[in-house]
């Protein structure tokens, strides 16, 4: 089956057509700042990719159309026509407490997407925008959404309530989510199979996805059963931009200190602050390494504080499954910041982890390594993630 992968943001879109017989990726692309003027990216499996070339957009309906000609073109395209794309799969971020599977869409369902937009005014908007574009452009061909928070419906009240009164949990739907489940059902997967395990049943692992944003979770038996990613992507960890969990006081200490209105301080907590905001340098954990090794106090403490609070995580969901056998570290700084993997897991030998540190440094990028020692009783994973093929599986099952 032949399944094209959309990811929609506000004013981008990322694509991939796969082929899910033998979960190959035939094309792959980008369209960005849809709505502005537009740039769009393509390429083929076999072939060159097109640089960024300026394509004028003015909204998520021409992003499609450049997919679907660049798809079926006659010179680079990888298809002779529309019609051999079998489903589309759409990446959603929020599904609330609603959808604890991937769904075929329908006007139905997108009506209750539409009705948690308030839980992920960001996000899901834009999720929709990308559906119903492609819905207008090819009504017949079957929809699926895969969301975000779905794998995370099987945590525990205990774990996603908060301390805030019932009733609001219940009307407002203040309640703990969790995000980049596709992410962390991928790779927990896989740690179970590089276990050599049939089943996930009795497996407890934590998997750390840390990369812009980052979230840890606790995944036993196969089912997620706590995350550090919360209402929205804003809790856990410090990140890129955002300042992870903090005391819930600072922010009206901030409203009124600096004089800011809600707007003003959404702003300061998710594109401000973590590693951006303590170093001062920059978001990329590039830069704050670069600038650590150049003597910057400012880079190297934002790196300590990240690398800490993951550790804590890993000690936090270690106890909630009372022992783990496997840490997977994927996402952008997981799969590629040697240094920062060798700082969280140094100084966990408590829990029995003993990881060779020469191999974290020399293990190639890009494939799935075990890191830890053969004497190790916790095991130690590097897996490349991987989002897309997880929503072209899902949507295959369902359209078939
Ligand atoms: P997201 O999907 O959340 O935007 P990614 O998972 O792509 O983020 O991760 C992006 C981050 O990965 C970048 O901010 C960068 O700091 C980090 N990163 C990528 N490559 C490297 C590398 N070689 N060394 C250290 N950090 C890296």
């Amino acid at each position: 089956m032949k399944v094209l992968v959309i990811n929609a943001g506000s004013s981008s879109l990322k694509y991939q057509l796969i082929e899910t017989n033998d979960n190959s990726v035939i094309a792959k692309g980008l369209c960005e700042r849809i709505g502005i003027d537009g740039k769009f990216t393509y390429k083929p499996a076999k072939g060159e990719k097109l640089d960024a070339v300026d394509r004028p957009m003015k909204d998520h309906k021409d992003a499609i159309k450049y997919v679907l000609d660049a798809l079926v073109d006659s010179k680079n395209g990888v298809i002779k026509s529309m019609k051999e794309i079998d489903a589309v799969g759409h990446r959603i971020v929020h599904g609330g407490e609603k959808f604890a599977h991937s769904v075929k869409l329908d006007n139905e369902v997108l009506a209750t997407i539409e009705s948690l937009n308030d839980l992920a005014p960001l996000h899901n908007p834009a999720n929709l925008i990308g559906v119903r574009a492609c819905m207008e452009i090819m009504p017949n061909t079957p929809m699926v959404g895969v969301f975000d928070t779905a794998f995370h419906q099987t945590m525990p009240e205990e774990a996603y309530l908060y301390g805030v009164p019932y009733e609001d949990y219940k009307e407002l739907m203040i309640r703990r989510y969790g995000f980049h489940g596709t992410s962390h059902l991928y790779v927990s997967g896989r740690a179970v199979a590089m276990m050599g395990k049939k089943s996930a049943e009795g497996t407890k692992v934590i998997t750390c996805h840390l990369g812009n944003g980052s979230s840890i979770t606790a995944v036993k038996d196969g089912k997620s059963i706590d995350t550090s990613m919360g209402f929205t992507p804003l809790e856990g960890v410090p990140m890129g931009t955002r300042t992870g969990s903090m005391d819930p006081a600072v922010v009206t200490y901030l409203m009124e200190k600096k004089n800011l209105d809600i707007k003003g301080v959404n702003t300061y907590m998710n594109k401000k602050s973590g590693m951006l905001g303590i170093s001062g340098v920059s978001s990329d954990f590039r830069d704050l390494g670069k600038g650590a090794e150049e003597g910057n106090a400012r880079c190297e403490v934002a790196l300590k504080s990240f690398a800490y609070n993951v550790k804590k995580y890993i000690g936090a969901y270690a106890a909630a499954m009372n022992g783990v056998d496997a840490i997977v570290f994927t996402a952008g700084v997981g799969e590629n910041d040697r240094g920062m993997r060798e700082m969280i897991l140094k100084g966990l030998d408590y829990l029995g982890v003993e990881v060779d540190f020469d191999y974290n440094m020399n293990c190639p990028r890009g494939e799935e390594v075990e890191i830890s020692k053969k004497s190790s009783k916790v095991r130690v994973f590097v897996i490349p993630t991987d989002e897309e093929m997880v929503i072209a599986q899902d949507t295959a099952r369902l359209a078939r």
